[in-house]
């Protein structure tokens, strides 16, 4: 279900889509979409569409007493050229089990997802909640230092979360698909923008539910910060971190781009918390209920997000290893130390060779992940002036 990712509701372990359609044959000669049903029964149709803005529709419910709602116009909540968002209640205190849409003026939308919200606001917590704290939006996590490369929240014109983030430590990973139109970098920042008002208007949550996105061509997208919890996967966001790649995998194989890009994401999460690169710690959305997501074809494919040949990124930091040795990509695995200094005589080598080990993470950043923008190239600079300086 979803507007944008395949997000889900943390009460449910089900796919409750009520239309997917990527053409225009959802509606028959007269208008009419047909009805659509949820196993359970729903507060809310959330509704995502691209289409003129002439073009209107008219959606019902058929609520779980039997009868139906009059049509009434879906008026967009938010709207963007010829992207939209909006949704349909069900009257106060009844609930529905039904929906339909009509085309009542205009063209046919192109694209269009409709939702069943058995609930509103952010998942409550999790099965498997740890303690965690409420901390500022504002003060937290959107400053850090992240995946190389990444196009932040302003890049894509986020708007701010509308409650307090909670935080986690990032111990798993769910990989995700839109299920909607594949977003290349240059209409990515429009479809993130769409997104974040369905998930921020219609199911009302915070924010975005996702923490990376990735694109056709491999650009990745920023959602909330990594280390704060998301809304993707129900019953299972604490220490989860969900990342989605832009398309729908059903029939659709996902480009080699955003394959390798999805991998060096999954790969520096290894790098930076650890998460370890196994079926174990990576999974697809639908291994945790009844979802197609991340799709038919890119499910078959996560052993490729795993096993993608990324060479040891040497680790930058400073803390010293308790064993007094450095295993710098030493058979393929940093462990994420460094030797202690030396005696003082050799301490301009030893600086020297961390300023090195430094040059190297970048250098290897910037062409393993070379199909994203040029990364950081002032650092690499910094960093060989600094080399020069002490060949001096
Ligand atoms: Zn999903």
């Amino acid at each position: 279900m979803t507007v944008g990712c395949e997000a889900d509701d943390n009460t449910l372990d089900y796919d409750y889509s009520l239309y997917e359609i990527h053409q225009r044959h959802l509606f028959d000669d007269q208008g009419m979409a047909p009805i659509a049903s949820s196993d359970v029964t729903f507060r809310r149709a959330a509704i995502s569409w691209e289409a003129p803005t002439s073009t209107h529709l008219e959606g019902r419910l058929g609520l779980e007493d039997g009868t139906w709602t009059s049509w009434r116009p879906v008026t967009p909540g938010w709207s963007e050229g010829t992207r939209h968002t909006a949704h349909l209640d069900a009257p106060e205190n009844l609930r529905a089990q039904h929906f339909q849409l009509r085309l009542a003026h205009g063209v046919a939308p192109t694209h269009l997802m409709a939702d069943a919200l058995p609930r509103l606001g952010e998942p409550e917590a999790d099965r498997e909640s740890p303690r965690y704290h409420d901390i500022s939006s504002q003060t937290f996590g959107l400053g850090e230092a992240d995946f190389p490369g990444l196009h932040l929240r302003a890049e894509w014109g986020a708007r701010d979360p509308t409650c307090t983030y909670t935080t986690h430590t990032p111990s798993k990973i769910t990989i995700h698909h839109t299920a909607g139109v594949a977003a290349t970098t240059a209409t990515a920042p429009a479809t993130l923008r769409q997104i974040q008002s369905g998930h921020i208007d219609d199911r009302e949550w915070c924010d975005i539910g996702y923490h990376y996105l990735v694109d056709s061509q491999g650009g990745v997208w920023q959602g909330r910060p990594r280390t704060v919890v998301g809304a993707h996967t129900s019953g299972y966001n604490t220490n989860y971190v969900g990342i989605c790649l832009m398309g729908h995998f059903n029939d659709n194989q996902p480009p080699a781009a955003q394959m390798s890009a999805a991998a060096a994401v999954v790969e520096w999460l290894h790098q930076t918390h650890g998460i370890p690169k196994t079926s174990t710690y990576v999974k697809g959305h639908r291994d945790y209920g009844a979802t197609d997501c991340p799709g038919h074809l890119l499910y078959g494919r996560l052993s490729e997000i795993l096993s993608a040949p990324t060479s040891c990124i040497p680790t930058s930091t400073t803390e010293i290893c308790g064993d007094g040795i450095d295993n710098d990509c030493k058979n393929g695995i940093d462990d994420g130390c460094t030797s202690p200094p030396p005696p003082h005589r050799n301490l301009r080598r030893w600086h020297r060779q961390r300023l090195q080990k430094r040059y190297r993470r970048w250098l290897h950043l910037a062409t393993s992940t070379s199909h994203l923008q040029p990364h950081r190239p002032r650092d690499l600079r910094w960093h060989r002036q600094r080399l020069q300086e002490w060949r001096r």
